[in-house]
């Protein structure tokens, strides 16, 4: 008997995230650029700290409503009606977590009896599959194609359904791929979940970050708004991944659901880190829509160096990611981005991190210096020729 075999199965099952392994080997070195991380470079803008400051100045150090502080959901309520014309009751359909990692997690819990099966298109963040299977649920793995640049289609999701189905999970724009996906793809995905009678989960992180396109929320679909959760957060708009707030929108029966595992497990998100995302949402917006403008240059930039040394990629158009096909290199992605650390001291993380139909691919975080993007650039040149 070992210390391992005590340990749940379903914990041991999962496979740890295929991203730390290359954070890992990034951190013993010297001289590294990582395009690894899916962490803005840049710092919280400085009125949303200064609220902070304020906060603690005035004494705010204690517990929240579990549900989170009224003024949050009230501005998190007002945003998503003047943005989207998509109405939430700030007392039973918003619930204030810590990240959209904590509103995933809930969402998966609140819904899922063993055995039930999840509908997740690949690519997809790292923590989709393993969540749903920590939730006692069954991830069933839908792949994009990149010839449809990584949107999901009825006609794909289709063949995977079964009585099990319980929730399809989309996070658009997409990491990895920097994919979106347009109204008229979501209105045949609403179709599919109202055929179906399936809830969506509906990762809306990068929503925010688009570029030369307008976001589409799935809540504010026709008849989308009660069969979606909607999980929003404020670390990749605002740059505040390390403030750790999120929230959820639903009906109120997945909110309370949802609220008594909260309450159980987390009873509320920090109070400071509220304060500042209160004002991240009056007043941020401007410092938010500089930084999209910047992710935007480094995006052509990235896509246009990618073009030239004749790595295929479509362009992306979400998030801040690039997503190229570098099999012109003969080696698998792991291979790819194993020795490209070891040689060129450049960190990307290797596409299967991101399941199985990423393999010949590799993610690249443009969420970096314009500087450093180009310094990057060079070295993947180098070691591409010297890999011919
Ligand atoms: N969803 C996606 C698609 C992400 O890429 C990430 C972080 O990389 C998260 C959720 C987690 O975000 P948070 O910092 O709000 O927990």
């Amino acid at each position: 008997m070992t210390w391992q075999d005590k340990l749940s199965n379903s914990v041991k099952s999962v496979a740890p995230s295929g991203i730390r392994k290359f954070f890992d080997i990034a951190a013993k070195m010297q001289d590294v650029i990582s395009l690894g991380v899916g962490e803005p470079d840049f710092v919280t803008p400085w009125p949303i700290r200064e609220s902070c400051v304020y906060g603690l100045e005035r004494g705010y150090t204690s517990y929240t409503a579990n549900r989170g502080m009224l003024k949050l959901r009230e501005e998190i309520a007002r945003h998503y009606v003047e943005k989207f014309n998509v109405g939430y009751d700030v007392d039973t359909e918003i619930l204030v977590t810590v990240g959209v990692s904590e509103a995933l997690d809930i969402a998966l819990r609140a819904i899922l009896n063993p055995g039930d099966e999840v509908l997740i298109p690949e690519p997809c963040y790292v923590s989709y599959q393993a969540c749903t299977f920590m939730a006692n649920g069954v991830p069933v793995s839908v792949p994009a194609k990149i010839e449809n640049e990584f949107r999901i289609t009825p006609e794909e999701l289709e063949p995977f359904v079964t009585p099990k189905t319980k929730a399809i999970l989309i996070g658009y724009p997409n990491n990895p791929t920097g994919a979106i996906m347009e109204r008229d793809d979501l209105l045949k995905i609403a179709d599919f979940a109202e055929a179906h009678d399936l809830i969506v989960i509906s990762d809306e992180i990068y929503g925010d970050l688009t570029y030369g396109g307008v976001h589409e929320c799935f809540a504010a679909l026709p008849h989308m708004r009660d069969r979606t959760i909607l999980l929003n957060g404020f670390s990749k708009a605002y740059a505040m991944t390390g403030w750790r707030i999120g929230y959820a929108l639903s009906n109120p029966d997945f909110i309370a659901a949802m609220t008594k595992i909260h309450q159980y497990t987390i009873l509320c998100a920090p109070i400071t880190a509220q304060m500042a995302a209160v004002e991240a949402l009056k007043r941020g917006e401007k410092y938010m829509k500089k930084m999209v403008a910047d992710y935007d240059r480094r995006r052509r930039l990235i896509y246009d160096g990618f073009k030239t040394m004749g790595l295929d990629s479509f362009e992306p158009r979400g998030a801040f990611y690039i997503f190229p096909n570098i099999t012109a290199s003969g080696l698998t992605s792991e291979d790819f981005a194993e020795r490209l650390i070891q040689v060129e001291h450049v960190a990307l993380v290797p596409g299967t991190a991101f399941g199985k139909c990423g393999a010949g691919h590799v993610r690249c975080s443009y969420a970096t210096s314009v500087e450093k993007i180009s310094e990057a650039l060079n070295r993947i040149e180098h070691f591409l020729k010297s890999h011919k």
